[in-house]
Order: C-alpha cells, then structure tokens, then sequence
C-alpha cells in the first residue's frame, strides 16, 4: 500500500499553494504562436532597461572561475554593503534573491506554535516562508489596501515571533510614513523580529518613504531586507540581503546554504551597486513610465492604486481575469492580483514608454469588447 504523500506532508505545507510567477514571454509565444520578441512582459517587476553593462562585464570576468565554489561569506559584496549601508560588515546577510532572506528568518524563528503576522495583500512569499515551517500566519485586514499597522501590533501575542512588513509592497504599491514606521517600531515588542521588506525602496528615494536603515541603530530587533532583483535589473541573478544586528544576522547564517549565492551574482551585485548612472536611470525611467500609465488610465476612466514601485494596481471596475486573457491574445502580459484578493484589479509593471503604449493599446482594445 502506497502513502498519501499530501496528507503525510505536515498541516501548513498542505494548506499551501504554489506562488504564481508571471506568465513567461517564451510559454505565450508558443501558445499564441508568434515571435517572443514581439510579447510585451510587464508581469514581474522586473527592470525594462537590460542589465546594467558594467555587471555584464564582472560576469563575463568571472566566467573564467565557474570551476570553483563562489566566496560563501560574499566578502567583496558584504563590503561594499556595509560601506553603503553604514553598517558593519557582520550585520549584513546574503540571500539568493530576497526571498531567501525571507526564508532564513523563518527558518530560524518561527515553528509550530509560532506565530507570523502580516497584512492582507501582502506579498505572496510571507504565508509560504510561514507555513513552510509549521508556524501560523496571522493575516491582518488591509486598510486602504494598505498595511494597517495598529490593527498589526493589536494582533501580536505571545507566540508572535515575526512580523512582515512591505514598503512599498507588492503587489498594491501601498507605503507609509517615517512617522508612522516610528511608532510602529517604538511599540512592536522586544520578542517580535519585525521583516522590513524593501524591495522597490530604490525607486523610493527624494519620496516620503523612511530608509529602513536609519532605524536600525535603534531597535535591535528589526531586519530590513533589499534586493538586487529589482531597481538593480538582476532578478535572474537572485541575490538579495538582510541587514540586522550582528546576532541577527550570525542566527540566519547558522541556517542557511554555505553557497546560496553564486559567484556571477556576486560579482554583478558588487558591479550594479557602484553603477549610480543604471540606477538613475532605472528611476528616471520608472516616474516617467508611472505618469504614462495613470495618463492612461485616466483617459480610460479607470482607478488605480497609487504606488511607490515599478508596478502599478489598475482598478478595471470588473473582474479583471477575461481582460488578463484579452491583454494575452494581444500579446501583452500582466499579473492577474486575484490570488492577493483583488480580483477587479491588474498589477502592471512599468516598462519601457514604448511598453507601456502597448500595453495602454492593448488595455483600450479589449476593455472597448466589453
Ligand atoms: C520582488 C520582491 C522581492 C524580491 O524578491 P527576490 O527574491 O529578491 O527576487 C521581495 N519582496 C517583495 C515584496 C517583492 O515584491
């Protein structure tokens, strides 16, 4: 007799569902039959300007030593982060991608018994990073779509370990204020790890966001984690970091991978960090193609949820899954936000204006079908 493998899995692996990457460019291209080339992908906030040329270049210098196991410690990146960052070297933490971050905090701190608490609509990796382990994820009611932070610490009990928290997250696009983070900080318990999660913070920069890393200094019990996936255009890559305390940072090197990040990630993460003109641009960009897009939903007569991101919630004033399928036969991909419970809404990643004209033709189009 066989075992039922699903139900032997533990509780919370069981209640899980996989996350849902967007579309790829080549899986439409071959159902729709047509040239890749001509697919507009704006499903995964992923940068639209190419790679960065001087990572490029660190990849192709370290091609020559693929033989070899990469630096696990990530000495040259660790560095230049802590320089960065005005940290100490033993503060900083390197995850493949972010997410792996996300895992290592987990992984260390919660188990069955214990507790997670983050917002509804939040980003799809904290229930299954929570899970994973057997700990419970508190899921908190959005308030604006937005994170409700005093309903968050109101939700805390003794069994809290972590907290996730996005700003700006993904997929609404929703931040809030250094005040707010002040407070919310100030009352979060001493046992309660609180996740700032800053994937899209680079696009943030001259706004109202708060630098998670001016607080650091003060609350030992926050880690804010960053990538490079995102305004950095490495997302193939996977190379993210935490930032913490020393002990921190030592308990989530104690579970991780000894080689979680490979050397070319390494090497184009030192090279994109100190290319300050990618960056520039990559943000330059995104306002630009921001405005594009609400110019056009305006015209359209839609709303949206303001976003601090690369990435903007549309609200169709209908479900939105016939017109995701529309936009696809239209060769343009975008994320479908049903499963973060928003099915009127799509989440388009700003792109290139020429991206972005596509995608506004193709949305006029098919919303015009009715
Ligand atoms: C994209 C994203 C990340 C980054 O994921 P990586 O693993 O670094 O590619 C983390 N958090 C949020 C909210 C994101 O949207």
């Amino acid at each position: 007799m066989s075992g039922d493998f699903l139900a032997l899995a533990q509780p919370g692996v069981q209640q899980l569902s996989p996350y849902v990457p967007g579309k790829p460019v080549d899986e439409l291209a071959r159902e729709l039959d047509i040239d890749p080339a001509s697919i507009v992908k704006l499903a995964s906030n992923e940068n639209p300007l190419g790679a960065s040329p001087k990572a490029l270049a660190a990849i192709r210098e370290e091609l020559a030593e693929l033989t070899r196991y990469p630096d696990g410690n990530g000495f040259a990146l660790k560095t230049l982060l802590a320089d960065q960052c005005r940290v100490e070297l033993n503060q900083v933490t390197l995850g493949n991608g972010s997410n792996d971050i996300l895992e290592l905090v987990a992984r260390a701190y919660l188990a069955p018994g214990l507790n997670a608490v983050f917002s509804e609509h939040a980003f799809a990796v904290y229930p299954i990073v929570t899970q994973a382990v057997g700990a419970t994820a508190k899921v908190i009611p959005a308030k604006d779509w937005g994170h409700d932070l005093s309903a968050m610490l109101a939700a805390i009990d003794a069994d809290t370990r972590v907290m996730f928290i996005a700003n700006p997250n993904n997929p609404t696009g929703t931040w809030f204020g250094a005040e707010a983070l002040d407070e919310f900080l100030q009352d979060v318990p001493e046992h309660v790890l609180v996740v700032l999660d800053e994937a899209y913070i680079e696009y943030a920069e001259g706004s109202d966001l708060p630098d998670g890393l001016d607080y650091l200094a003060a609350y030992p019990n926050l880690l804010v984690s960053r990538t490079f996936s995102k305004a950095y255009g490495l997302a193939a890559l996977r190379v993210g970091y935490g930032l913490s305390t020393a002990v921190v940072a030592d308990v989530l090197n104690r579970v991780r991978q000894p080689f979680n990040v490979n050397s070319l990630a390494l090497a184009a993460a030192c090279a994109a960090l100190q290319d300050a003109e990618y960056l520039a641009e990559s943000r330059r960009l995104n306002d630009a193609g921001m405005q594009q897009l609400e110019a056009g939903f305006r015209e359209l007569g839609l709303s949206w949820i303001p976003s601090r991101g690369n990435f903007i919630c549309v609200d169709l004033g209908r479900v939105a899954a016939p017109v995701f399928q529309g936009l696809l036969r239209e060769g343009v991909i975008v994320r479908p936000v049903a499963n973060y419970g928003m099915p009127n809404h799509l989440r388009i990643t700003i792109g290139l204006p020429t991206e972005n004209s596509r995608f506004l033709e193709a949305l006029t189009k098919v919303m015009a079908r009715g």
